[in-house]
């Protein structure tokens, strides 16, 4: 039956950077008391910050520390294990809710459109890096590292994070919380050439400076730059500042005398993926590139250049995915939005009470840290246009959990979580590590269901 409240509820669907910063700020809101219900397809908080970062960047990851304290206050609650789409709807929501946050990330990956994209050992550098970072959806992936030569196309911090953890030795990996499937996979690699391939200059280059030089010193590993794909830069005062450094950090390693490791990462620029080429067996064989111009524009000029490989991982970019009844932008590939109000996508008009956040709002643009202050954005239009929402009479705050129970979906709450954390944890200083983690949703929710 429904009650009036005296309080806001508000649902965030996902429970990455992006949802846990628009928590944080409706939760501090002086004005109303906000309850909020963070929804998460998977039992596991965190979104990439568990499944997409670097196992060896544990400091990024340490930020999971802030969103354990917003989880902490006493009108959160995480509910783990229910997809928007699957398990819930649209429609669910907002009878449930007052005002509802779409945080689904970007879990889509952006084709190059190419031929022979898709072919056997060509796989999209987010199932190479969902493979090793453990997440559920990726724990079978096809990975097959019995290849010498990879090629990896785009150049940002995605193929800069894909190149290292190819090459980088198995006992350092070892001390991270990587998957133990990739673990025991990457000991028995044969992978020693790393390619990672640019269709523009290196001006252009999206990835950061503390990520491209870290490429130039892991040990055991040339990083290989050819210096005439630097000569044609713009004059280096025109350049941003983290273009400058960029530059700065490749000049060097362009100025290093030949290396004698058998591993190496090769940088490459100006070079566009024009086909994937097969061998008879049907895989990945080499990866056909064309020379673009030097030109401000890249265009291509017509010479073709066969780069022998065995493995093509295409790593640029991310799209959201279509969540059934959410308005979706299928120009940008992102939730329909203006500002982060959600609209019809076709007339523009603003869908009242529906909100976006982070990478689903902008697509696949800005590290973890950009999220506060956009999300938090976000909530301000949410607390204007709110005002006096709070009347509106819902079901019962439990109402919708009953609902998901009694058929049978198992919820993960906050506490849920802390208990597989207990448990990777411990299984991971088994191996001197932070954790190893548990890929199986199966097995997360066994774990659960026994205690
Ligand atoms: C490979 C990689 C490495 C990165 N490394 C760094 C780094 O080192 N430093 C840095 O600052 N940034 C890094 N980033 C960027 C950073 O991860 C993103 O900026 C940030 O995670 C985006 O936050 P988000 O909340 O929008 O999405 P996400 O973090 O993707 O979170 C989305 C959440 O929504 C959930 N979800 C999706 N669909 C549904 C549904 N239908 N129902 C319920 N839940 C759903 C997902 O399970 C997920 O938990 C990296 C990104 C990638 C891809």
């Amino acid at each position: 039956m429904p009650v009036a409240e005296e309080f806001m509820r508000v649902a965030i669907i996902g429970s990455g950077p992006a949802g846990f910063y628009a928590a944080e700020a409706l939760l501090k809101r002086s004005d109303t008391v906000v309850h909020v219900d963070m929804f998460d397809r998977l039992p596991t908080p965190f979104g990439l910050v568990r499944g997409g970062v670097a196992p060896d960047h544990p400091r990024v990851k340490s930020i999971t520390r802030a969103y354990e304290q917003t989880a902490a206050r006493p009108t959160f609650r995480f509910l783990g294990n229910v997809c928007l789409g699957r398990d819930l709807s649209v429609d669910q929501l907002r009878r449930h809710y007052h005002q509802i946050v779409y945080a689904v990330g970007n879990e889509a990956s952006r084709r190059l459109g190419i031929p022979g994209e898709g072919i056997t050992r060509c796989t999209p550098a987010a199932v190479f890096v969902g493979w090793y970072n453990g997440h559920p959806d990726y724990r079978d992936a096809k990975i097959d590292l019995s290849v010498s030569r990879v090629a990896v196309v785009g150049n940002g911090n995605v193929a800069v994070d894909v190149a290292r953890v190819l090459l980088k030795a198995p006992d350092e990996l070892g001390k991270t919380d990587i998957a133990g499937h990739a673990l025991a996979a990457l000991g028995n690699s044969r992978v020693r050439e790393v390619f990672i391939l640019g269709r523009r200059g290196p001006e252009q280059a999206t990835f950061t400076p503390k990520e491209v030089a870290e490429l130039g010193e892991i040990d055991g590993v040339d990083l290989v730059v050819d210096p005439s794909e630097l000569a044609d830069c713009p004059a280096f005062e025109s350049l941003d500042n983290r273009q400058q450094q960029n530059l700065e950090i490749l000049r060097s390693f362009a100025a290093r005398p030949a290396g004698t490791n058998t591993k190496k990462v090769h940088l490459r620029f100006f070079v566009s993926a024009r086909e994937v080429v097969a061998d008879a067996a049907g895989t990945v064989a080499a990866i056909a590139l064309e020379q673009e111009s030097h030109a401000a524009a890249a265009d291509g000029t017509g010479k073709i250049e066969r780069l022998d490989v065995g493995m093509v991982l295409p790593a640029i970019g991310y799209a959201a995915k279509r969540i059934e009844g959410v308005p979706f932008d299928e120009t940008a590939l992102i939730v329909a939005n203006e500002d982060g109000r959600v609209v019809d996508p076709r007339s523009r008009t603003v869908i009242a009470n529906e909100y976006v956040v982070g990478w689903a709002r902008t697509g696949p643009r800005g590290l973890i840290g950009a999220h506060k202050g956009a999300s938090a954005h976000v909530v301000e239009h949410m607390t204007a246009d709110g005002a006096g929402l709070e009347t509106r009479a819902l079901p019962e705050p439990d109402a919708l959990m009953s609902l998901l129970r009694q058929r049978g979906q198992q919820i993960v709450s906050f506490d849920d979580w802390k208990q597989l954390d207990d448990v990777e944890q411990a299984r991971g200083e088994r191996r001197g590590a932070p954790r190893d983690k548990i890929v199986d949703v199966g097995a997360m929710l066994g774990i659960l269901g026994s205690t």
